[in-house]
């Protein structure tokens, strides 16, 4: 099928730990040595030589895969079933799946979600929608919201902007003001060629300064009036709260914007499985810092 990729796909192309190291070097190095000799896989070992001035090469230094003593195609599957998990994979699970440690899957889920840190260097421009919701912290709201105040302090404020047939942004902000609102709009929007969707909370009026924005009233039952609508967004927030109950039941507040950062970066990948898993592999095989 065309635009699958998946464990058969995954076997073919990655049979066994030398065709993995093999990419590795491929994606960082030329075969072609300067002293005109030809690189080539040392047998058993995670290193190539040159067939003429014998200069070895570890292409694996610098990556996540260095010095890990679990096989490079098992991590090459853990990066596939990330991947493909487009409501999160939990250390259990990948355990599980890999026959691995539990302490070994969460080590390689947390050095999978460090690559993962969303682009922040292109801004979101064209119709963007914008919306703000809550996630995480226990807690009831008494019987007469006596006790709200102090459940939803406990929560998690998350802005969310999606550009309209593209990209996303989610950020944990610290408050639901008008201050934090414009950081959060001006570090992730363009102001050219953009018009904004909102609801009418007050905290986005501060924008109309600079930027065009349309906004619907929730309260009078408005939700959507031709274009102006925040339907984007609502999505969003609805998979998002199945998928963190689906798979984690809940998350800690620290936590969180990492899980946001995987579930924003399925998102923007989301047409084809292949290019997912590649950019993923391009992504872990950037030098670690
Ligand atoms: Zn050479």
């Amino acid at each position: 099928m065309k635009n699958k990729y998946g464990i058969q796909s995954l076997k073919k192309q990655f049979p066994n730990e030398e065709t993995c190291v093999e990419f590795i070097f491929d994606t960082l190095h030329s075969r072609d040595c300067s002293c005109g000799g030809k690189y080539s896989l040392i047998k058993g070992r995670r290193q190539l030589q040159c067939s003429k001035c014998r200069f070895q090469i570890a292409p694996t230094a610098s990556t996540i895969f260095h010095k890990s003593p679990t096989p490079i195609n098992l991590w090459f599957y853990a990066i596939l079933m990330f991947s493909n998990a487009k409501s999160g994979v939990s250390a259990k699970e990948l355990s599980r799946q890999l026959e691995v440690t539990y302490k070994c899957a969460w080590r390689m889920l947390n050095l999978i979600k460090q690559a993962l840190r969303q682009d922040t260097m292109k801004k979101l421009r064209g119709d963007v929608e914008i919306d703000v919701g809550f996630m995480g912290g226990k807690g009831y709201g008494g019987k007469n919201n006596e006790k709200l105040g102090e459940a939803m302090a406990r929560k998690s404020i998350i802005a969310v902007a999606v550009e309209r047939g593209g990209r996303m942004v989610a950020e944990i902000i610290p408050s639901t003001g008008s201050q934090a609102m414009q950081e959060f709009v001006e570090r992730n929007i363009e102001t050219k060629a953009t018009t904004l969707y909102t609801d009418n909370a007050d905290s986005y009026k501060r924008l109309d300064k600079t930027y065009d924005r349309a906004s619907v009233t929730h309260k009078r039952r408005e939700w959507v009036r031709g274009d102006v609508h925040v339907n984007s967004v609502e999505t969003f927030f609805a998979h998002l709260k199945r998928s963190v109950r689906g798979t984690f039941k809940s998350i800690s507040k620290q936590h969180l914007q990492t899980y946001l950062d995987a579930f924003v970066w399925h998102y923007n990948n989301r047409h084809s499985d292949k290019a997912r898993f590649e950019a993923l592999l391009g992504a872990l095989l950037q030098p670690v810092k």
